[in-house]
């Protein structure tokens, strides 16, 4: 019933699919489709309770209703399709951060998010995911992205591979990238992740002495890294330079680009799967759509017309059996590409809109200008315990308002929550260079931006900043 495709067989096919265009990869979607559901009924009790209405045969996916990560996650074991798996046995390993990436149990991968909507996931990636993330990295990212000459130059350099990300806890991309370590005595060598939650000039200073073939973070990150090659205090020349993780501006890439003399390349990506779409020459994500279904969709789970911004989108991760992930609300503003993209890949093509937050420019007590990434003070507003949204705004130079929601019925008391928060943001900022920083409390709750209606978490003032 659960057959397990090997890696080798999984890369034979993704290449098979994309020879065959869109005939052959709609084929290998719905048949993948039809498995998982049916799957998933015979044993995830959730499902079964969910589906309960649906057909066992002649439905369509738009017949299934959606699921979203609180019901999911409230009802855990249930969900999962493993009785071995088991949402205490999963906290009680995650509870030490020394165990990222460590293979669990029998080769799974597990991953938490850090919460964004207030929401943490607790997700387990079973064989057959794992074999399609590692298949996908060399048919679709490596073969399409890399020239012979930068392969020549790849291994010249070691394969050494820096990947800039959120550190010291569960998250999926330092997760994964010690995962592929403790695989391979190559890759233990070869990959390194380095910390965006450090000060920007350890993080520089590091980079220099890595020397790294590969880089890849957030775009703001790499935005930052940019300017500090420009300067010439970093002085690293990567044959490849990936982003993900928030959406990219296009002027912002370009600036990336110019500034390493290279190509800057985007997956779209998040915790549930972590290759949903990859970048096409003329600018847009194509979704991997014989692994993963995606659904723009309005508020009330209606498709959206293509060409037009979706509310959010609904996710369909093909691959894993041991947590189905069908039809999932994710949450992002994407926007469909109605015609055939000029590039020739028989890949439905997406732009995705959400998933902006600013990166700070705080002025410190010298008045040195210190910049502060996005997900970095993000992170640390969410590392306090009781949180259900929080969100900075910064109002000066050196002057941040902070605003906050509470989880209602956590047991934990609202001044506790603002206490617990507002010292780990002052312990972080004093990290930083930034002790001078005022942290004002707001007496109003996080808001949606008046314009696009979408929440951002770190938002830089609009005017009187020193930058
Ligand atoms: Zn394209």
């Amino acid at each position: 019933m659960n057959h397990e495709p090997s890696y080798t067989q999984v890369a034979r096919d993704l290449w098979r699919a994309q020879r065959e265009g869109p005939a052959g990869i709609a084929r290998r979607r719905d048949r993948r489709l039809a498995s998982l559901v049916a799957y998933a009924r015979c044993h995830s009790a959730l499902y079964r309770r969910l589906y309960a209405d649906v057909p066992t045969h002649g439905w369509s996916l738009s017949d299934l209703p959606p699921a979203t990560k609180p019901e999911l996650m409230a009802a855990f074991d249930n969900w999962v399709t493993d009785p071995d798996i088991t949402r205490a046995g999963l906290e009680t390993f995650i509870a030490d951060p020394a165990r990222v990436g460590v293979p669990y149990r029998d080769g799974l991968f597990v991953c938490t998010t850090s919460g964004t909507t207030g929401h943490p996931g607790l997700f387990v990636h079973d064989r057959r995911l794992i074999a399609v993330y590692r298949a996908m990295t060399i048919v679709r990212l490596d073969l399409a992205w890399l020239s012979p000459l930068d392969w020549v130059a790849l291994v010249r350099r070691g394969l050494r591979w820096a990947a800039i990300v959120g550190t010291g806890a569960h998250f999926a991309g330092t997760g994964w990238v010690e995962f592929e370590r403790h695989r391979n005595p190559v890759y233990r060598r070869a990959f390194r992740t380095f910390s965006v939650q450090q000060p920007l000039a350890e993080l520089v200073a590091e980079l220099n002495a890595f020397d790294p073939a590969i880089m890849s973070s957030y775009p703001s990150a790499l935005e930052l890294l940019a300017e500090e090659q420009v300067a010439g205090r970093l002085r690293v020349r990567p044959a490849v330079l990936e982003s993900a993780g928030e959406s990219t501006a296009a002027a912002s890439r370009a600036r990336v680009a110019a500034a390493f003399n290279r190509p800057v390349h985007d997956v779209y990506a998040a915790t549930e799967f972590e290759m949903m779409a990859l970048d096409c020459p003329v600018g847009w994500l194509h979704v991997n759509s014989d692994w993963v279904v995606l659904e723009p969709v309005d508020a009330a789970f209606r498709p959206t017309p293509a060409g037009q911004p979706s509310e959010t989108v609904l996710l369909t991760n093909l691959a894993d059996r041991i947590q189905p992930i069908i039809r999932y609300d994710l949450g992002d503003s994407v926007v469909a590409r109605p015609d055939p993209c000029p590039c020739g890949s028989p890949f439905p093509a997406i732009r995705v809109e959400g998933r902006r937050d600013d990166v700070l420019r705080l002025t410190a007590r010298d008045g040195h200008a210190i910049a502060v990434l996005p997900l970095a003070i993000g992170a640390v507003l969410e590392s306090a315990p009781g949180v259900r949204r929080g969100q900075i705004v910064q109002t000066g130079p050196s002057t941040i308002r902070l605003r906050l929601k509470p989880e209602p019925g956590t047991g934990t008391g609202t001044e506790e929550v603002w206490a617990a928060v507002l010292s780990n943001l002052r312990a972080y900022l004093e990290g930083q260079g930034l002790a001078n920083v005022e942290l004002v409390r707001a007496a109003e709750p996080p808001v949606q931006s008046p314009t696009s209606g979408k929440f951002r978490q770190v938002i830089a003032a609009p005017t009187g900043t020193a930058v």
